[in-house]
């Protein structure tokens, strides 16, 4: 019986069918609070520092419909956009690629890497979901970037879109990151 499980799950992890682990990874400029979110996501908690240079995975047992899954999050900090994307382009089963709602360069700088993705979905797998996240939703009197630019960027990309903040409700932002996992479930 052991070795049947064995077996069963080095298939599944290739065919990557119903996979019981999900690789996120978050991409943007820096600043846009990728790990302010991962951290909230992790420990249902908004801590407003650490180290900006910090490019690591963390791992959680979560149960996205019913269905427990090994969610590793790999929170990266890029400084000049997207490099060194290789490190994560295959290892990835979604993306979310995060900029500020109150700050334009930030969405800008979303665009590279959402040019970046679509180049290599054509080559790897075509069907890896990307979310396309504003956050600092509570800095909305700041504005600078509006829904419908957003919707437009992201289905000219042929992502998803949401606006959270990682300083106020964690169900929010838990719903995105169990969004990645079940579109690429489906995927
Ligand atoms: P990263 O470089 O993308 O990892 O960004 P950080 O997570 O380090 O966040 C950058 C700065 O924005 C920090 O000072 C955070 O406290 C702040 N921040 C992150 N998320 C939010 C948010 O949702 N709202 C507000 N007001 N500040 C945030
Ligand atoms: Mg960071």
């Amino acid at each position: 019986l052991g070795g049947t499980t064995v077996i069963m799950s080095s298939v599944f992890g290739k065919v990557n069918r119903c996979p019981a682990e999900c690789n996120l990874v978050l991409l943007g400029a820096m600043g846009s609070g990728k790990s302010a979110l991962t951290v909230k996501f992790l420990t249902r908690r908004f801590i407003g520092e650490y180290d900006p240079y910090l490019d690591d995975i963390y791992s959680s047992e979560e149960v996205v419909d019913r269905q427990p899954v090994t969610v590793r999050v790999m929170d990266t900090c890029d400084k000049e956009g997207p490099v060194n994307s290789e490190r994560y382009l295959s290892w990835a089963n979604a993306f979310l690629v995060v900029y500020s709602i109150d700050n334009m360069e930030s969405f800008k700088g979303c665009q590279l890497y959402l040019q970046t993705l679509a180049l290599n979905n054509k080559t790897f797998s075509p069907q890896t979901p990307i979310i396309l996240l504003g956050n600092k939703l509570d800095m909305d009197r700041y504005r600078q970037v509006s829904q419908s630019d957003a919707r437009a960027v992201a289905s000219r990309f042929g992502c998803l879109f949401f606006e959270v903040s990682a300083c106020l409700d964690f169900l929010p932002v838990q719903r995105v990151f169990y969004e990645a996992v079940r579109r690429s479930r489906q995927a």
